[in-house]
């Protein structure tokens, strides 16, 4: 009799150098692919990455018919989805990639436990997997380096080869024309990521020089890539040349990547507890002053241009440079001591590559609740930040059209220029745009002080 598995994808939407659908495609005679779209995750997820999720199923469905058979989708809960198709096609196994996060290992848990057959894991989602890169005592290390000295020198995996098993055809109740009907208009596959990739290699060599310039394409831009798994992360850290500082620089980022990957596998609640206890002493901005103070973050209405551009950005497009990210969400809580947790939660929505790990992982180094994190007192002056990484304000400009005719040194605080410039450039503050929300030198003293009391209590 012939054998059958289940290959179940989730967050891995490729088929090369997939460890699950290899070991699915080799190990079986037939194999159907399986996506179950989740109506939480969806309704959790904001435009951008819904959108990117979709266009990512599409593709898989469209590299699946060029390898001879299309997606098996369904909508609803993967506890009663898998174990009904895989009784369909008469499995005796289904293959995973896993996942770290609270909701995935707990769906993972019931699905395993409904299924008549096994469950089996794989990982196909980051480098080397959690719990394999440990300190000789055995732990996860909670300092970066260290770790990162370990990760740099453990074997790669082998690359995950796919077999020949034929791929069985959904019904038509399970094709993606007719589960996700008018969802689906963009397509998004990993021959496209790949080309990405390609044209990457050709500028990564300048990297470590260009990657803090905001206003220029000096990162790969494959983040939403690497989250939905359309590229293997496994595979750029093979073809990278470590030898230059732009290939060793970007391989490094890969490292925070599977870090933040790994600790999460630790401390599922990341997104909602400071990793270094003392500081949830601390004494945030509560009631209407904090939520006022946060719409202002969220809707780009701080009066500090650089918090504002990324903030409107991020609204209208899904993407903020990672400078962006570390001056925006250190604003959020060291210049607004509104709670980070507030920030991480928005920041996840909005982002197309909002992933619970590296958000949250990253909010808790800004915030300096994380366990290798910047320290409290590290606090990002926003003008600073501003004219030192985009000193023509060429991305200000982009995002605050109502401050384009300030000079290129106003426009980064644009209550420092004289009452003649700003009537010269057209702007009046409170009118056009906001005064500043705070004083930076003033918050930043209180945001010290409240770290410091929560210091003092726990001792
Ligand atoms: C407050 C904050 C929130 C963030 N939230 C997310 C998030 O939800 N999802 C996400 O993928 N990244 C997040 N990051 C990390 C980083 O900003 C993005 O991965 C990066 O900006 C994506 O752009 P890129 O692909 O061009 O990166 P590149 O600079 O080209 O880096 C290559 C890859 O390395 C990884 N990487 C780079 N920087 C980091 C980092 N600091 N931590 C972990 N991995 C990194 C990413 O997968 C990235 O695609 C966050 C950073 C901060 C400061």
């Amino acid at each position: 009799m012939r054998s059958a598995v289940l290959a179940w994808f989730r967050r891995d939407l490729r088929l090369g150098d997939n460890p699950a659908w290899a070991d699915a495609t080799s190990s079986a005679d037939a194999v159907a692919a399986l996506v179950v779209v989740e109506p939480p995750l969806l309704a959790a997820a904001g435009r951008w990455r819904r959108q990117a999720y979709l266009a990512a199923l599409d593709g898989l469905d469209q590299s699946l018919r060029e390898s001879g058979a299309a997606l098996w989708v369904a909508v609803g809960d993967p506890a009663e989805v898998v174990p009904r198709v895989a009784e369909q096609i008469g499995a005796a196994r289904v293959v995973v990639n896993a996942d770290v996060t609270r909701w995935s290992t707990a769906r993972d848990r019931k699905v395993s436990q409904a299924l008549a057959v096994p469950m089996v894991g794989h990982w196909g989602t980051v480098v080397h997997p959690p719990g394999s890169v440990l300190t000789t005592a055995k732990t996860l290390s909670r300092v970066f380096t260290p770790f990162y000295k370990r990760w740099v020198q453990a074997t790669l995996p082998p690359a995950a080869y796919s077999g020949s098993a034929k791929i069985l055809d959904p019904p038509q109740e399970f094709t993606i024309a007719a589960t996700l009907k008018d969802l689906t208009s963009d397509s998004w596959n990993e021959r496209q990521a790949l080309d990405q990739v390609t044209g990457w290699l050709n500028r990564v060599n300048t990297y470590h020089d260009r990657r803090d310039q905001f206003a220029e394409a000096g990162t790969s831009r494959l983040s939403v890539a690497l989250h939905f798994g359309l590229v293997s992360p496994r595979y750029l850290a093979e073809v990278l040349d470590t030898e230059n500082d732009g290939g060793a620089s970007f391989v490094r980022q890969l490292a925070w990547r599977d870090w933040y990957t790994h600790l999460t596998a630790e401390h599922p609640d990341i997104d909602r507890v400071s990793l270094r206890p003392q500081f949830e002493r601390i004494e945030w901005t509560s009631g209407p002053e904090a939520e006022a103070r946060f719409c202002a973050w969220r809707d780009g209405m701080t009066g500090y241009p650089i918090v504002d551009c990324a903030m409107r950005e991020l609204a209208a497009t899904g993407w903020m440079h990672n400078r962006l990210r570390m001056i925006a969400a250190s604003f959020l809580v060291k210049d607004l001591l509104v709670d980070w947790r507030w920030g991480e939660r928005w920041f996840r929505r909005m982002l197309a590559d909002g992933d619970l790990a590296q958000n949250a992982g990253n909010w808790q180094w800004v915030a300096g609740t994380g366990p290798d994190a910047a320290p409290y007192f590290r606090i990002f002056n926003p003008v600073v930040q501003s004219r030192r990484f985009d000193p023509q304000g060429n991305h200000l400009r982009r995002w605050l059209p109502e401050l384009t005719r300030l000079t290129d040194h106003d426009i980064h605080a644009p209550w420092q220029a004289t009452p003649l410039d700003l009537a010269a450039a057209g702007v009046t503050l409170d009118c056009e745009y906001p005064s500043p929300i705070v004083d930076h030198a003033e918050a930043r003293k209180q945001t010290i002080a409240a770290y410091q009391q929560a210091i003092s209590q726990t001792r």
